[in-house]
């Protein structure tokens, strides 16, 4: 039977989650940038170093030719207006959830191929919401009322994964986009073999050295000597270029289940208080229990590691009396196994990772009532943080900890960090509340 397959891809992802998070930004050409870019070499109060790139444009600044991964000053010179905005990865890793959440309300075969794109096969569930180009709506209209106006997308409808993929790909912004069967060679022979999701430029440059231009090139070529020079590959290729897209829509739950379960962070300064890298740890073991509590996992190891200044690395584990997904119980742990490393050098980097995981239906529930409460504790908050965003309610340890900047009110100079430095304090903002996203 023909599939009916939904490739959503969301439109310059992170830059609309910004513009939604903060109105004043909307409607303007901002570049996404990682937070190192404001403490590399040559940096100044709210301007980056020239070494930075742009991570992600918004939809506006895209327009004026700015392009992800162009270096920020090229970019201030095409487009002197532009506005430059620190990333907040736990929005766009909150604004994920969410708009996944809404997509599996139309098939329960979803498969998350990236941070900000998802397959869908609607083949068996479109039928109940009026087709498939009705569903395609409904999720638009969705994400408008619960995520925000500002975070939109782009859908294609294909009978094959990659098909559709192509197919979002041709209308951007907010398009919406269906590739039937009977049109897929004419519009393949519109495109160059580059924008289809597996032939990369190194690929096209080897199918150019074998005479394969196009798609038609592609399709007519002797499979066996397309399997020669590109191995099973270039034959899947091949029936795509055909029209024959068969891979299947992997639902999440059934990817195999992970192994461990980590987070690492880097310092914003390089520190030997106690205090102060705990306040982290906690952190990354609220991180590490909520993705365990998300997936329904438990774990039975926990280990913690330690970068240092100097850049050597101590790590410790410990095998726990239960299984667990609890931040507390994880803490206590790892507090006891990475002590002994703190006071002397300075830590640049600490890490928590949770092993030896198991489903948590499958584990015996707890005995203790004081840890059935804490579960439920659990629960209730995850509840309120899946409402309204996470980190809305976290521990008061969590208020503490680092202060953004050295004693003396200058940035270290040897912090080089991978997230924003105001991490523990900072909460999403953006509009989840129906009632202010439908003004
Ligand atoms: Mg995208």
């Amino acid at each position: 039977m023909n599939r009916t397959i939904l490739h959503v891809d969301m439109n310059s992802y992170f830059a609309s989650v910004e513009q939604q998070a903060n109105p004043l930004l909307r409607g303007k050409a901002i570049a996404v940038s990682g937070p190192g870019a404001l403490r590399l070499p040559g940096s100044t109060p709210g301007n980056p170093s020239p070494r930075s790139v742009v991570a992600a444009a918004s939809i506006e600044a895209k327009a004026r030719g700015v392009k992800t991964a162009m270096p920020y000053f090229m970019a201030k010179q095409i487009c002197p207006e532009l506005i430059f905005v620190v990333c907040h990865p736990e929005r766009y890793h909150d604004v994920t959830q969410r708009f996944l959440r809404i997509f599996e309300r139309y098939s329960p075969l979803m498969e998350i191929f990236s941070m900000d794109e998802a397959f869908l096969d609607i083949t068996d569930t479109q039928q109940y919401f009026g087709g498939a180009v009705a569903v395609a709506q409904r999720i638009k209209a969705d994400l408008r009322c619960e995520v925000g106006n500002w975070v939109r997308c782009s859908i294609g409808i294909a009978s094959g994964k990659i098909l559709a993929k192509l197919a979002s790909e041709l209308k951007k912004p907010d398009g919406l986009v269906v590739l039937q069967d009977k049109d897929v060679a004419q519009t393949l022979a519109k495109v160059p073999l580059t924008d289809l999701c597996g032939i990369a430029h190194h690929t096209a440059a080897h199918m150019r050295a074998v005479g394969i231009t196009t798609f038609a090139e592609l399709a007519a070529y002797p499979t066996g000597a397309l399997k020669k020079e590109f191995g099973v590959r270039g034959v899947e290729l091949q029936a795509i270029a055909r029209g024959q897209d068969y891979a299947p829509v992997v639902p999440y739950n059934k990817v195999p289940p992970r192994k461990s379960i980590g987070h690492a962070y880097t310092l914003p300064f390089n520190s030997t208080d106690p205090k102060k890298v705990l306040g982290v740890l906690m952190r990354l073991c609220e991180q590490v229990a909520r993705r365990a509590r998300d997936d329904g996992m438990v774990g039975e190891q926990v280990s913690a590691g330690v970068r240092f200044g100097n850049m050597r690395f101590a790590y410790n584990h410990e095998r726990l009396d239960s299984f667990t997904n609890n931040a507390r119980v994880l803490y206590r742990a790892c507090e006891k196994l990475i002590l002994p490393f703190i006071g002397k050098t300075p830590v640049r980097l600490l890490t928590v990772t949770l092993h030896r995981l198991a489903f948590g239906k499958q584990v015996q529930l707890p005995l203790w009532v004081g840890e059935r409460s804490q579960r439920q504790l659990d629960t209730a908050v995850d509840e309120v943080n899946d409402r309204y965003g996470e980190f809305i309610v976290r521990r008061a340890s969590l208020h503490h900890g680092l202060e953004p900047r050295a004693k003396d009110g200058r940035r270290s100079p040897e912090v080089p960090t991978s997230r924003d430095e105001g991490w523990h304090k900072q909460s999403p903002g953006y509009a989840m509340n129906k009632r202010i996203a439908l003004k």
